[in-house]
């Protein structure tokens, strides 16, 4: 049998990083996940799949902001606080683990010789004045608002790997990633699915910021891991950048109605003040996806939000 190949997650106890951790696992990986816990928990690395394959899984909770030696094949950057209430409330944690823990990991990438995958974030694109947003659009981001310290991160991240490539030749790729929600979405992250599920199971009222008209594409967690494997496995994509989203476009409102019908709730709607710089659409232009690897999203966001919503009514929130 040949050696396992060694990938190494960071943010591996986030929502996304670990349902990524379980993926490599089945694919026959010996998979170290990487968090602070800052904003991941260890409760996500706790599934059957973990136990399964624990001989090939190892946790470290250690920050990227401090020296980490992990002779890996391949290296996942997933390591930042990624809903809006949370990266707000942790500001320069964020901007340092996206601009110092990035510089890190492609650090330790190069180093190795490892392959490395960068966890961007639609947020790139701002409030766009392109719609849908192709990866050839630059964006419209406010460099001072209170979303810069995630947006600004993200960006520096990019422009860092992409240098890492021209200069230290390290075979980098970058995914965009477009909201995504599933099972072990944080309910208390304060994010548009994970707020509306929570209010709707106990009967509290759905809180639609500003009048509910902006959007969003919401994509299904197992597309996203799919799409980044897509990614990260096929050959000659070094310096690439590709959006992994579902195109599909709903308003908050809807979704907010969407929610309510599917969890069978009483709860009222509410509007609440849109907080600063909240984009007022948002959409991917998945063609480059889905014509050089032939990835494209298959779970319909009704179908996703009730997977979602079985594993808030089994794990979190008790009607
Ligand atoms: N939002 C909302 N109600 C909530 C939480 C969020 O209407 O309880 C809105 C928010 O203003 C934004 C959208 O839903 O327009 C998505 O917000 P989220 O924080 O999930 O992610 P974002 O895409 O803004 O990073």
């Amino acid at each position: 049998m040949p050696e396992a190949k060694v990938s190494l997650v960071a943010g591996g106890a986030g929502f996304i990083g670990s349902h990524l951790c379980e993926e490599l696992l089945r694919r026959g990986h010996r998979v170290v996940a990487v968090d602070s816990l800052i904003s991941g928990r260890r409760s996500n690395l706790e599934g059957s799949t973990f136990r399964r394959h624990r001989n090939r899984f190892t946790f470290l909770e250690r920050d990227i902001l401090k020296p980490l030696r992990v002779d890996a094949d391949f290296v996942f950057n997933f390591a930042s606080p990624a809903s809006p209430p949370h990266y707000q409330r942790h500001s320069i944690y964020t901007l340092r683990t996206g601009s110092e823990g990035t510089l890190r990991l492609l650090s330790l990438a190069r180093d190795r010789g490892a392959r490395f995958l960068q966890a961007s974030t639609s947020e790139v694109y701002g409030d766009p004045a392109v719609h849908p947003q192709p990866e050839s659009y630059w964006g419209n981001v406010n460099p001072a608002g209170l979303r810069s310290c995630y947006d600004e991160a993200k960006r520096y991240g990019e422009a860092l790997c992409m240098e890492f490539w021209r200069k230290e030749g390290v075979d980098v790729r970058v995914v965009r990633i477009f909201n995504t929600y599933g099972p072990r979405l944080d309910p208390d992250d304060g994010r548009v699915v994970s707020n509306y599920i929570r209010q709707a199971l106990r009967g509290e009222p759905l809180t639609v910021y500003g009048d509910g008209r902006q959007t969003r594409s919401f994509q299904y967690v197992s597309d996203l891991v799919a799409g980044v494997c897509a990614v990260m496995f096929a050959p000659d994509l070094a310096g690439e950048i590709f959006n992994v989203g579902n195109p599909g476009e709903f308003t908050v409102l809807r979704a907010a109605r969407l929610i309510r019908r599917l969890t069978g709730s009483r709860s009222p709607v509410v509007f609440r003040p849109l907080p600063s710089d909240d984009p007022s659409r948002r959409r991917p232009d998945i063609s480059k996806i889905r014509r050089r690897l032939g990835w494209a999203p298959k779970v319909p966001f009704e179908e996703g939000l009730r997977r979602t919503i079985d594993w808030y009514r089994r794990h979190e929130v008790r009607d």
